[in-house]
């Protein structure tokens, strides 16, 4: 029986790498979903609607903050962003699925759905964090400041978190990442059907041979 896909919520301060990483991994794990988004900003020049973002006006995303459709929504860096709660429904029985929330996000999920493992990326140092916030080119100059000077508060959430990996050498932390993907895919509770059922097969061959093929 499928117990859904693993829910893995990854946060950190703007720039730290959440994308880069979580791209990475799916290029590593089959069947891992990415949970779109909406969002009230305005998309960058390399983003097209429905793939990273839905991006909506305003009213149309408090439109569906009426309906109760999102499973969690925040403001971020003065933008609404939500996750729907199609989106889980959508991933069906994926492997994982990857929500890029911030703090406030992962905290709502966590409290929806406790098995959702919650991963937050520092970045080595605030100098390098800037220089990958200017580096990335996608926004102007007050928009990097603005995002830079709030990524000390995002940091001081990290105690919500199950996992804190650093991303200085990218391989290394895509490593990191992946190891803690295929450990929780081992936890006890996620194999607890596949023992079970092979206990109930031990009790109707009990006093039978065992089987040979
Ligand atoms: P986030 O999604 O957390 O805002 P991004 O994944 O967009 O961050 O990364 C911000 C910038 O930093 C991008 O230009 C990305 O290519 C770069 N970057 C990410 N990880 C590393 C790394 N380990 N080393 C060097 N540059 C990186
Ligand atoms: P960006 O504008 O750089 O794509 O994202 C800005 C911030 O918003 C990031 O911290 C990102 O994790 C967060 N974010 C993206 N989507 C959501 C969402 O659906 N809910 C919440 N709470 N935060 C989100």
């Amino acid at each position: 029986m499928s117990h859904g896909p693993l829910l893995l919520i990854v946060s950190s301060p703007s720039g730290a790498g959440k994308t880069t990483l979580t791209n990475a991994l799916r290029e590593r794990v089959d069947r891992l979903e990415f949970s779109v988004s909406h969002t009230t900003r305005s998309p960058r020049a390399s983003e097209q609607d429905g793939r990273e973002y839905h991006f909506v006006s305003k009213a149309d995303f408090q439109k569906e903050v009426a309906s109760d459709a999102f499973l969690e929504w925040a403001e971020v860096h003065g933008n609404l962003y939500g996750t729907s709660q199609a989106e889980i429904e959508r991933a069906g029985d994926a492997r994982g699925l990857i929500f890029d929330v911030d703090h406030q996000g992962a905290r709502q999920i966590k409290s929806q759905r406790p098995d959702a493992v919650a991963i937050f990326i520092l970045p080595p140092s605030l100098k390098t964090l800037y220089q990958r916030l200017k580096g990335r080119a996608s926004e102007d100059a007050a928009t990097v400041n603005r995002r830079f000077e709030v990524a000390q508060e995002e940091i001081a959430h990290y105690g919500l978190f199950d996992y804190v990996l650093m991303n200085d050498d990218l391989e290394t932390a895509i490593d990191q990442l992946g190891s803690i993907f295929k450990a929780e895919e081992c936890r006890r509770l996620r194999s607890a059907n596949l023992a079970e059922q092979l206990l109930r097969e031990g009790r109707v061959l009990d006093g039978d041979v065992p089987p040979t093929s």
